[in-house]
């Protein structure tokens, strides 16, 4: 194509978001402004949020038609009934949107996409299958964005990674067996008003949103694939969290260590559909979700959201991820110091020495017990940071007698089988700790 012709191609595009912006005025929390590098979501229930940086509003997997179900004569619509937005609630929920981001057909996340897109003029990015049920409801090709996974695409003043993704692992993993009939794809030339079962998945979709300084990992279902996480660095992560994760090997583990410890977790797909009176047993699996984080990923914040409140993130820069690490049993002499700090994806281990966990006396036998017990003190407050041994950088050992320094190193060794951390190792002339003969500082690098 000539240049002229992307010109006008692009300027073209440029007047249409100026237009939606204009119809976006009047209401909506969506409108209202934003300090700089600072991002609001809203949770708009099931896997549907609200994302803005104050200029542009993207919604991700809108599905508030959920809530029509709860409300009185609600049901649940059968796979074969017809399934219509409920146009009056997302009025009143949605005043503006200039993208909507679909992770897949099912019902439960494309169905108001067609709806908003028509009434807001927003652009619907999502698979050829979630284009499709946007085409049923007459959205204009102009409005569509049909991505395949593996696209970067930058819209300016945010861009958008698109992330290969597969789908919960339903039906005692045995949900592409398609009994479901719902595991296929939507074609075209569908009209609204569509049948719940019209909403086929068409693939599976997580994305990597960038907006104002933010990377927010934006996921639809319960699985995902480890080698397309590993390495994205996210620092707001929309996890998919119900219980279709326990199908999932290590679900929880993995995906955080993938995504190097994103800062924020806010858990989504997990409101049982709106349920205002969800079950015991639904409350005790978020709370599961929710230690599975904390255990994973301790300086990670996680936060709960609740439906249509805002949540504003600041800069990303003022996200502070630094964690104070305690250890019962392992506590500071005096408390002019904490035992491990982790921040920055490393983690700073203070000095440690060959305390009896639980008590403050130094274990007996003299410098090899005394440097073995000091290292397992470290390895408890590594792994209470989120790291292992094996992630050690640097050690400072510190010795009362440098005639100690071989048999420090063969009780040291043990616990380093191969590519030692770096070190150094210095007499001084004492300890805070009058019978230690021996005190290790170190630091880990565990993200990055
Ligand atoms: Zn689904």
């Amino acid at each position: 194509m000539p240049r002229r012709s992307l010109l006008r191609l692009a300027l073209s595009a440029l007047s249409l978001l100026v237009a939606s912006d204009t119809s976006a005025q009047g209401t909506g929390a969506a409108a209202s402004p934003l300090a700089a590098g600072a991002i609001r979501l809203t949770y708009l229930g099931n896997a549907g949020w609200e994302i803005t940086d104050g200029k542009r509003v993207v919604l991700v997997d809108p599905f508030l038609t959920q809530f029509r179900r709860w409300r009185p004569g609600g049901t649940e619509v059968a796979p074969a009934g017809l399934y219509v937005p409920d146009s009056a609630f997302i009025d009143s929920k949605i005043a503006r949107a200039d993208y909507i981001v679909i992770t897949h057909g099912h019902s439960d996340h494309a169905l108001d996409a067609g709806y908003i897109a028509r009434r807001t003029g927003a652009v619907v990015v999502g698979h050829e299958t979630a284009a499709n049920l946007a085409r049923a409801y007459a959205v204009p090709d102009s409005q569509l964005i049909t991505v395949i996974g593996g696209e970067d695409y930058d819209f300016g003043d945010f861009s958008l990674r698109v992330v290969p993704n597969i789908h919960s692992a339903l039906d005692d993993k045995r949900y592409y067996n398609n009994g479901r009939g719902i595991a296929g794809t939507a074609p075209r030339g569908l009209r609204a008003p569509l049948k719940r079962n019209d909403y086929q998945e068409g693939g599976n979709l997580a994305y990597i949103l960038r907006m104002a300084g933010h990377e927010v990992l934006i996921m639809g279902s319960m699985n995902y694939i480890e080698r397309e996480m590993e390495g994205l660095r996210p620092d707001i992560a929309l996890i998919g969290s119900n219980s279709q994760r326990l199908e999932i090997f290590d679900y929880t583990k993995r995906l955080m260590r993938a995504l190097g410890n994103p800062a924020v977790v806010l858990p989504s797909h997990h409101d049982a559909y709106g349920d205002p009176k969800p079950s015991a047993a639904a409350l005790a699996d978020r709370r599961r979700f929710q230690e599975e984080v904390a255990a994973a990923s301790p300086s990670t914040r996680f936060i709960a959201p609740t439906w249509f409140e805002p949540i504003v993130i600041p800069t990303r820069a003022g996200v502070s991820d630094r964690v104070a690490v305690s250890v019962p049993g392992i506590a500071p002499l005096v408390p002019a110091y904490t035992e491990a700090i982790r921040a920055g994806g490393q983690v700073f281990v203070s000095g440690m020495t060959g305390i009896k966990p639980g008590t403050q006396e130094i274990i007996d036998g003299g410098v090899g017990p005394q440097t073995r017990q000091t290292l397992e003190n470290i390895r408890t407050l590594l792994h209470a940071s989120g790291a292992t041994m094996a992630q050690l950088s640097e050690c400072t050992v510190f010795l009362t007698d440098m005639k100690d320094y071989a048999e420090m190193n063969r009780a040291y060794i043990e616990f380093f089988p191969s590519a030692p951390p770096a070190r150094a190792t210095l007499a001084v002339t004492a300890l805070p700790r009058p019978a230690a003969r021996v005190e290790i500082k170190c630091s880990a690098v565990v993200a990055r």
